[in-house]
C-alpha cells in the first residue's frame, strides 16, 4: 500500500503494523485498523497556542512547527555548531518552546523546553536577547545530556567532584540567572558561576554551557581558570565532562 499525497508521519501506527500515520487520521493508511488520538496533548504550539505532541513536526491546526524551532533557527543553529566543534554526539535532543518555566522533566530527557515568553513576546524580533538564548539553550542541554546519560551522575567520580544529585532543590526559577555572561565568574572558587553553587546539577548543567561555549577548548579554558584562581576541584569537574564526552566517541 502507498502512503496518500501529501502524508507526513506523524506517529506509528498503534497497531505496531510499522506503518506511518499522520494526525488525525481515523485508520492506519498501511493495514486500516482504527486509530486512537490523545485528547489533551502535552503541549501546545507558539504559533497558534492549540494543542500539539511534542514530536509532531508539522502543527495540524496551523501547519508550522508546532516545536517552535522555526522561530529560534539562527540560535538553535548557533548551539548546533557549538556542540559539533565541542565534539559532543548528538543524544537525539529536541528543542520546545513552551509556555511557562524553561527547564528538562528528568522523565522524559530528550525534550528541552525553552519558555517561549523570550521569543514570542519580544516586541521586535531585533529585541530577542541572542547571546542570553544560545546560553539558555546549552545550560538546559546540560540537563538534558545528563538525565539522557544519567548512569553518570551515579558514578564515584562524579559524587566526588558534583555531589549528590539527589539532594533537595532549593531553586527552581532560572529565569533571573544571566546566561549571556560566557566569563568564569570570580566569586565561589569551586564552581565555574555563582549559579553553579545552587545545586549538583545546576553545577553541572554550568560546566556543561562553558564546556560548550569554549568548543571544548581544554588549554584555553584551564588558563581562564588560573586567571581567577579557581580550585582544582572545578578543573576536575572539566575533565570529568571532557573524558566522558570522549568515551561517547569511543576515544581514551
Ligand atoms: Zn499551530
Ligand atoms: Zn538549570
Amino acid at each position: 500500500m502507498r502512503a496518500p499525497k501529501g502524508f507526513r508521519q506523524d506517529a506509528r501506527c498503534d497497531w505496531g503494523c510499522g506503518g506511518g500515520v499522520q494526525y488525525p487520521m481515523p485508520f492506519c493508511p498501511w493495514c486500516g485498523r482504527d486509530q486512537d488520538w490523545p485528547d489533551d496533548n502535552t503541549g501546545s504550539c507558539p504559533h497558534c497556542s492549540r494543542g500539539v505532541e511534542d514530536w509532531w513536526h508539522v502543527c495540524p491546526w496551523c501547519g508550522f512547527d508546532p516545536s517552535g524551532q522555526d522561530l529560534i533557527g539562527a540560535a538553535l543553529a548557533r548551539v548546533r555548531g557549538l556542540l559539533k566543534a565541542a565534539k559532543i554526539k548528538d543524544w537525539g535532543y529536541r528543542v520546545l518552546l513552551r509556555p511557562g518555566v524553561s527547564g528538562v522533566d528528568p522523565r522524559s530527557p530528550k525534550l528541552v523546553e525553552i519558555d517561549r515568553d523570550y521569543v514570542v513576546n519580544a516586541k521586535r524580533r531585533t529585541e530577542i536577547p541572542w547571546r542570553m538564548l544560545v546560553g539558555l539553550i546549552t545550560h538546559e542541554l546540560g540537563h538534558s545530556f545528563l538525565y539522557y546519560h544519567w548512569s553518570l551522575s551515579r558514578t564515584d567520580e562524579f559524587r566526588r567532584v558534583f555531589g549528590e544529585v539527589h539532594k533537595a532543590y532549593r531553586v527552581q526559577d532560572e529565569t533571573w540567572v544571566d546566561f549571556a555572561k560566557k566569563r568564569v565568574s570570580r566569586v565561589k572558587s569551586a564552581y565555574v558561576t555563582a549559579y553553579a553553587a545552587t545545586h549538583p546539577l545546576e553545577d553541572f548543567a554550568e560546566v556543561f554551557r562553558i564546556y560548550v561555549s569554549r568548543k571544548a577548548k581544554m588549554k584555553e579554558l584551564f588558563t581562564e581558570l588560573g586567571r581567577v584562581n579557581k580550585d582544582l576541584i572545578l578543573y576536575e569537574k572539566f575533565i570529568l565532562l571532557h573524558r566522558f564526552v570522549r568515551s561517547l566517541r569511543g576515544w581514551r
